[in-house]
Formats: C-alpha cells, structure tokens, sequence
C-alpha cells in the first residue's frame, strides 16, 4: 500500500510472549502506524553460539499463532525465507525495495539499545528507519552514555505497560512444568504443547 508506516519488531521469539505483543500493539497506536511486523530471526547472529536456538518453522508458527486475530499485527517469515545469519540491514533492504514508498519504524526494547553500535551496516539502517525503543523492565530506557549511542538516529520512544516477562524465563517455566497462561498467548501455548518445544535438555 502506498506511504504505508510499517513497523519492524524483529526477534528469536524463542518464545514469543506477552511482552513482544503488547510492545508492537502499543507502538502501533501511539506511532498511527498500519502494521507491526514481527519479524522471526532465522539465525540471530547475536546468539549463536550461546545456547541451541529453537528450528525457525517452529518458532514462526509460535509467533503465527499468537498475532492470529490481533489487527495490525503480523508475522513476518522474509529473514527465515532469505536463510542464513539474519542482519537487519538485509531485512530494512528489503522492505525498501518491496515498498519504496513506505515509512519504516524499527522497534526495539531498551535493552537492546546498548548492542546498536555493533549492528551490520549500522548507516544504512540508521538512514532507512526511525528508531522506536520501548521500555523493558530491568533497563532504563537512556542510560548514561546512550545519548552517544543515538546519535544521528530519528528516534521515537514509546511507554508500554512494564511486563517482566523473557523468552528465557519461559523457556525455563517449560522444562520445570510451571505455567505459561498470561504471558503467552493461548494459541502460541498450544503451539508450544503440540510440538513439545522445551522439554529438551537446557
Ligand atoms: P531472550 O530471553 O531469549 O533474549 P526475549 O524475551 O528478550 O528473549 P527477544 O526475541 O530477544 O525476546 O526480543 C525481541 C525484541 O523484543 C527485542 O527488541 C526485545 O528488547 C523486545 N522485548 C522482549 N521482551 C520484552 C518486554 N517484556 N518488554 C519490552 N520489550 C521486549
Ligand atoms: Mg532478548
């Protein structure tokens, strides 16, 4: 669609959960953007070698089910469909090139900021998007210091409702048989049941 305010939520989503789904709901409000991208990493460069990633197929069907119904909300599979290390650079690329007249916002939780500086083609990115950070319980949203890391970027910063809540954790709630209900959505759980995802050893 023409000028069409697409936002990016890129993410392992390892699992997806409440967190990432109301950071892209109330960025998509507060910035009038038309939708909000989930976009599933399909080897997250920055996590490799740190622990077993769970297979991409599995963990876009998790952000599939979860985005169901939610308006404005999407999951985005172009970084898995693309293959190999994901930079957001290649994914910015090509959301430029399939809507050249689209405005686009790329939004990340506060503590993601700090690893910027470190980011694939840092400039291209930084000319093509607007910077939205959104708060992330256990992070200040500009510590000292960051004001440095933001310079030269069109940022945007969006108070959401704090949810303490991390793919880690869950992952963690999965293999001690404790409770998801609440932080994932019903359908992503269902996901998670059907494939048995999280059971193996850690
Ligand atoms: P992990 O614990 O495996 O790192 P995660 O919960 O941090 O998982 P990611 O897939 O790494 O989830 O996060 C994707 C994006 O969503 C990042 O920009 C991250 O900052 C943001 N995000 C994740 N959880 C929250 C939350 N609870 N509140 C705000 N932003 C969040
Ligand atoms: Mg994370």
């Amino acid at each position: 669609m023409a000028g069409e305010r697409i936002g990016i939520l890129g993410g392992t989503f390892d699992p997806v959960h409440t967190g990432h789904l109301t950071a892209a709901v109330n960025v998509r409000f507060e910035l009038s953007l038309d939708r909000v991208l989930l976009v599933v990493a399909n080897q997250p460069w920055q996590k490799i070698g740190a622990r077993p990633v769970t297979p991409a197929a599995d963990r876009l069907a998790l952000v599939e089910a979860a985005v169901e119904g939610c308006e404005g909300l999407a999951a985005s599979a172009m970084e898995i469909e693309r293959g190999g290390i994901s930079y957001t650079a290649d994914t910015v690329a090509e959301l430029q090139a399939a809507e050249p007249s689209a405005e686009l916002f790329l939004v990340i939780g506060a503590d993601v900021a700090p690893a910027l500086s470190s980011w694939a083609r840092l400039e291209e990115v930084r000319r093509a998007v607007t910077l939205v950070i959104v708060n992330r319980p256990g992070t200040r949203v500009i510590a000292p210091g960051q004001h440095d890391l933001l310079a030269g970027w069109r940022t945007r910063f969006v108070e959401i409702p704090a949810l303490e809540i991390s793919s880690t954790d869950l992952r963690d709630r999965v293999a001690t048989g404790r409770p998801l209900d609440f932080l994932v959505p019903p359908a992503a759980i269902r996901v998670i049941r059907q494939r048995n995802l999280y059971r193996g050893p850690r």
